[in-house]
Parts: structure tokens; C-alpha cells; sequence
């Protein structure tokens, strides 16, 4: 899959890669031609052009990070923005409740539906020793439950026994029952397809949704019909809450617009790939690998995030160094609170800080939390650049000033302080301590 795409950006970046400096002028004209390639795999018009419009911006408006080429940092932003046009992070199934589970599979007459539940069934099995209960709900096409059966007996999957004449809704309560006695974990739906999506197979659908009350309803579509899959999707999630999508037919589809246009234009997550005809032909849909396959870049991705971290850890190490020589102003005061935030909760962070046990008692006193820090920071933003520098100026009338700016109290401002304080000379203790390298690591 994507073989055609995955060549075109190749040349493409082969070109930008080499060179040392780039101008706004080479971002341009290779985007030019990115869009080119995503255009002719068959990605919809809008999806290619918010594409090509957010690397741009960043690609030009990108700071090079040091010990890696302009077009090395286009192609890791490429990267990046790919995976994203096809979903972000990988998606499973949510069948995480008081089982039975129930997936209910959807979608047109020949798109690999009954195939693909029948995959998921085993993968379900084999993989996370669920046991799976398959039911056929399609009355429509004769041989339909026999196909789902057969399938059941060539996975070992067990199948709801068929009663002649029963209709989709009672089909569906009967194999809910069944599923519950018999203890199982996973009941999957198969319903009918038709050719064309009609008003008819929505009501059907509704009516069994409405039943059963599925956690996953997963929409079944053939990759090789291109945009027109895309379209199906989009009508099938105007009329049931689709929890995900299954493309099949991956192993034969070069170009790969579906898969690209998919998460754009309907909002739902691709979850499953079919890649052939053979019952464990069923990959899991995973952007970040499926980008990289398609950059074929693994090597210059890691690379750059590999200098990025670099630049993380000689940022730590500097603030370790201004800290010790006692200049811990406000600014570093709050890019602190930043990395606090980022790594979750305050008082966890300053305990890791050695001779900071005091403050994270006091931190956890006084309900340390997200708020907190953020409380904190709009203190620190409300003061003047100059403030912020030297806060020994802070007399009384400032700081009045500061809590009102930042809608909390001269008492708030003043636990700012002292915290500010204490950090300073804990700092300077550790300083003596010759503990710099290892503060550093922890702070990065
Ligand atoms: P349904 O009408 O939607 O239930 O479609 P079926 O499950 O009967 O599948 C129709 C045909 O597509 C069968 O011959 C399947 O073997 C084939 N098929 C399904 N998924 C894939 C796939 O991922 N790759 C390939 N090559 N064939 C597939």
C-alpha cells in the first residue's frame, strides 16, 4: 500500500535533504510538489490542501535545530503532519465494559464486511483470548448467514445457530441472550449490506443499534473505491454514531486516499486494515507506522528527535548552571511551573528534587494541583518585566497591584515568594554540594 505516494515524496525530499540552507522559495516549491503526489494517490482536495498548508508554516517557520539539515527538519515535520492526516494515535476497539461486548459491523454489499468480522473475531480470540460469539443479521443476500458459518468453522469462532425466517432486530435480541447465558465476552454483529446506501439499510441499522447498544459500531469500506469510501463513510456517520472505520482491500490499493482522507473528512478513526483475502489478513491501523512507511524516512525522523531531546537536556543543564550561580529570577520561576505542568503535578516533581522534601509537604498541604500551578504562573505573569527579574522589589503596593491582576490575593503572592526563596537557596546548598549534573537530568 501507498507505494506510488511513498515514491513521489521520496524524490522529493531526496532533493531537499541534500541541500545546507533552505529558502522560503525551496519549502514552496517542494510543497508544490507533495501536493502534486497526494493528489494523484487520490487525497481529497481540502485534506491536501490543509495538509500542504500547515507544513508550510511550520517548515517556514521552523527553528533548525542544531545537528540537523533544513530539509531533514522538513521531512521530520512531513512526518509528523502525516500521521496526523491519517488519525494521530493508534485507535483499538473499546470493549473495556461488563461483557458480552458488542461490535457491530456495517457497510456496503461486497466492501469485505462479513470477511473483515469474521478477521476481527479471530484476531479477538487469538490475540486477546476473548471468547467470541458471531451472529448474522444479513436476511437479505441467501447465502449471507451460511458465509458467516462457514467463516465461524474455519476460526473456530462460534456462530449463532440460524433460524429460518427471523428478522434482523429479533435475530440480534436472540444472539444478545445467548451471548449473556453462555458467558460470552465479545458478541459480534454482522448486518446486511446493500448496493447503494439507502434509506431502508439506515432504518435496519438504527433499529438494530437501538437493541443491541453496541460500544463499537465499526463501518466496513473497500480502499480501492477511493473517495468514494470516504463519501460512504461520511453518509454512514450522519445516520449511526460510528465508532470507527475498517478499510479492506489495502493489499491492492497503491495510492492510498482513502486511508489519508479518511480521518479528515468523516472525523472517525481508521481502526482496521484488511491486506488480503486470508483470515489473518487484518492489520491493526497504527498513523505513526504507517507514516513512516509511507516517508520511508524512519532514520532522518529519529534523528531529529533525537537532536531535538539534545537541545532539551543542554536547556536543563543551562538553567541548572544560572541556578546555582543564584540568578533564579521569576522568569525561571515560571518556566519551572511550565515543566511542572508538563510532567504532571507539583508535588511529585519537587519531591524528585533533592533538599525540596520541605516544599513538597507544603505543596501537598495546600492541595497542589494543576490550578495551583496555574494560579501561580498568572501571578508571575502579572508582574512587570522588571519584577519579574528582581522580585526583592516587591514592596507592599505592588504587590497589592500584582494579586489584582491575576484575580487572587496578596497572601497567594506572597507564598509565591517564599517559594521562589527557597528554591533559590536550596539551589545554592546544591550548588555546594556539586550536585549539578544530576539535578540537571532530573529537571530535563
Ligand atoms: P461483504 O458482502 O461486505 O460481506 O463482503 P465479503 O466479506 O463477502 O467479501 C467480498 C470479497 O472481498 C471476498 O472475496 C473477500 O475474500 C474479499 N476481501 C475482503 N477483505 C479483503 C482484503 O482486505 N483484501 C482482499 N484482497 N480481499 C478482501
Amino acid at each position: 500500500m501507498f507505494e506510488s505516494l511513498s515514491e513521489r515524496l521520496g524524490g522529493v525530499f531526496d532533493r531537499l535533504r541534500g541541500r545546507g540552507a533552505l529558502t522560503e522559495a525551496d519549502v514552496r516549491a517542494a510543497m508544490r510538489e507533495v501536493r502534486v503526489a497526494l493528489l494523484e494517490a487520490d487525497v481529497a482536495l481540502p485534506v491536501a490542501k490543509s495538509f500542504i498548508d500547515k507544513v508550510t508554516e511550520r517548515a517556514i517557520g521552523a527553528e533548525v535545530t542544531r545537528s540537523v539539515t533544513p530539509g531533514q527538519q522538513v521531512v521530520k515535520i512531513v512526518h509528523d503532519e502525516l500521521a496526523m492526516m491519517l488519525g494521530g494515535d493508534a485507535e483499538g476497539l473499546e470493549l473495556d465494559v461488563t461483557p458480552p461486548a458488542i461490535i457491530m459491523m456495517v457497510g456496503l454489499q461486497g466492501s469485505g464486511k462479513t470477511t473483515t468480522t469474521a478477521k476481527i473475531a479471530k484476531r479477538l480470540k487469538e490475540k486477546d483470548r476473548k471468547k467470541v460469539l458471531m451472529a448474522s443479521l444479513d436476511v437479505n443476500r441467501p447465502a449471507a448467514q451460511e458465509q458467516l458459518r462457514v467463516l465461524g468453522e474455519q476460526t473456530e469462532v462460534a456462530t449463532l445457530p440460524v433460524i429460518a425466517g427471523q428478522q434482523p432486530v429479533d435475530i440480534a435480541r436472540r444472539a444478545l441472550q445467548a451471548a449473556k447465558l453462555q458467558g460470552f465476552d465479545v458478541l459480534m454483529l454482522d448486518t446486511a449490506g446493500r448496493l447503494h446506501v439507502d434509506a431502508a439499510l439506515m432504518a435496519e441499522m438504527q433499529s438494530v443499534a437501538a437493541v443491541a447498544v453496541p460500544q463499537e459500531i465499526l463501518l466496513v469500506v473497500d480502499s480501492l473505491t477511493g473517495q468514494d469510501a470516504v463519501n460512504v463513510a461520511e453518509n454512514f456517520s450522519k445516520q449511526v454514531d460510528l465508532t470507527g472505520v475498517v478499510l479492506t482491500r489495502m493489499d491492492g490499493d497503491a495510492r492510498g486516499g482513502a486511508a489519508l482522507s479518511m480521518r479528515h473528512v468523516t472525523g472517525k478513526p481508521i481502526k482496521f486494515v484488511g491486506v488480503g483475502e486470508k483470515l489473518d489478513a487484518l492489520d491493526a491501523f497504527d498513523p505513526q507506522r504507517v507514516a513512516g512507511r509511507i516517508l520511508g524516512m524512519g532514520d532522518v525522523v529519529s534523528l531529529v528527535e533525537k537532536a531535538a531531546a539534545t537541545i532539551e537536556q543542554e536547556d536543563a543543564e543551562r538553567m541548572a548552571a544560572k541556578l546555582a550561580k543564584g540568578q533564579f529570577d521569576m522568569n525561571d520561576l515560571r518556566s519551572q511551573l511550565q515543566q511542572m505542568q508538563k510532567m504532571g503535578g507539583m508535588a511529585g516533581l519537587i519531591g524528585m528534587l533533592p533538599g525540596m522534601g520541605k516544599l513538597a509537604a507544603q505543596a501537598e498541604k495546600a492541595g497542589a494541583d494543576d490550578k495551583l500551578l496555574g494560579r501561580m504562573e498568572a501571578v508571575i505573569l502579572s508582574m512587570t518585566p522588571k519584577e519579574r527579574g528582581k522580585p526583592e522589589i516587591l514592596n507592599a503596593k505592588r504587590k497589592i497591584r500584582i494579586a489584582n491582576g491575576a484575580g487572587t490575593t496578596v497572601q497567594e503572592v506572597n507564598k509565591l515568594l517564599k517559594m521562589h526563596q527557597e528554591m533559590s537557596t536550596a539551589m545554592k546548598k546544591i550548588r555546594k554540594m556539586g550536585g549539578m549534573k544530576g539535578l540537571a537530568g532530573l529537571m530535563g
